[in-house]
């Protein structure tokens, strides 16, 4: 009883934790039961390569009203020998997914910004031919990633986590694609700089679950967390934004 009254606050917020990887997490079953007691309803499921897309559809399978699936190849796994079984597995199956995702360029890792690149391309049109948004992962390489998103002529971005430069985050806003907030809001002042700027309705929440902050391996429960910074940055009350940010995700993956 004492429970229910506790989370009775939370039961009537509906969340969408707009980029989680599921498939990473240790007990993924757990983290939807526990984002459920505290009313974040739907999950936005990433994924990195071949394997964590099996498994992220088999866990939407699984949550059909809870875990909504993105099938992707982020830059991070990315090697020559998995490019043709991975763009074939995503050419087959992105129709059953709300969005590509992750996919990217990430500088900062050891592999080949040319084969990034080709990859990336690759993927960015499989998601033009399908109509699908893309989950964009963008560090170290803002401008070059936002040019090939535009360039590729895709109909919806969101760049997640997004703590580059404003100006390319205008260039963001004004080629009508979304930025996304993490938990990393509660500390980095590049990121907090970005969701200042960015239009409240451009942007989506999430937490990029099981991503370390601090000591704490988050989970989608913590998109409250999310919420609350992102609520003290745009000085407006949380159910209020919480009904923006919702709104946002539905749109943008077409919930
Ligand atoms: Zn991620």
């Amino acid at each position: 009883m004492n429970l229910e009254n506790s989370h009775q606050k939370h039961r009537q917020t509906d969340l969408i934790d707009g980029h989680a990887h599921l498939s990473d997490m240790e007990h993924p079953e757990r983290a939807v039961e526990n984002a459920l007691s505290v009313g974040v309803n739907r999950i936005i499921a990433v994924s990195m390569n071949l394997e964590s897309c099996r498994k992220t559809l088999a866990l939407a399978d699984r949550f059909p009203d809870n875990v909504f699936p993105a099938i992707g190849y982020h830059p991070w796994s990315v090697t020559a020998e998995d490019v043709e079984d991975t763009l074939l597995f995503i050419r087959q199956n992105l129709h059953r997914c709300v969005a590509l995702g992750e996919v990217g360029l990430d500088y900062k890792v050891k592999v080949k910004k040319k084969l990034q690149q080709a990859v990336f391309s690759k993927l960015l049109n499989i998601a033009v031919q399908v109509h699908k948004p893309v989950i964009i992962h963008s560090r170290f390489s803002y401008q070059r990633t936002y040019e090939m998103v535009a360039e590729a002529g895709v109909e919806k971005a969101v760049f997640h986590w997004y703590s580059g430069p404003v100006e390319i985050l205008d260039k963001i806003i004004v080629s009508g694609f979304y930025v996304s907030a993490t938990p990393a809001l509660a500390y980095s002042s590049h990121h907090q700089a970005a969701m200042s700027r960015a239009p409240v309705e451009r942007i989506l929440i999430e937490t990029d679950a099981p991503v370390q902050y601090g000591d704490h391996f988050s989970q989608p429960a913590d998109l409250h967390g999310t919420l609350l910074h992102l609520s003290r940055i745009k000085n407006m009350p949380e159910d209020q934004l919480a009904a923006i940010v919702t709104k946002n995700t539905k749109r943008f993956f077409g919930l």
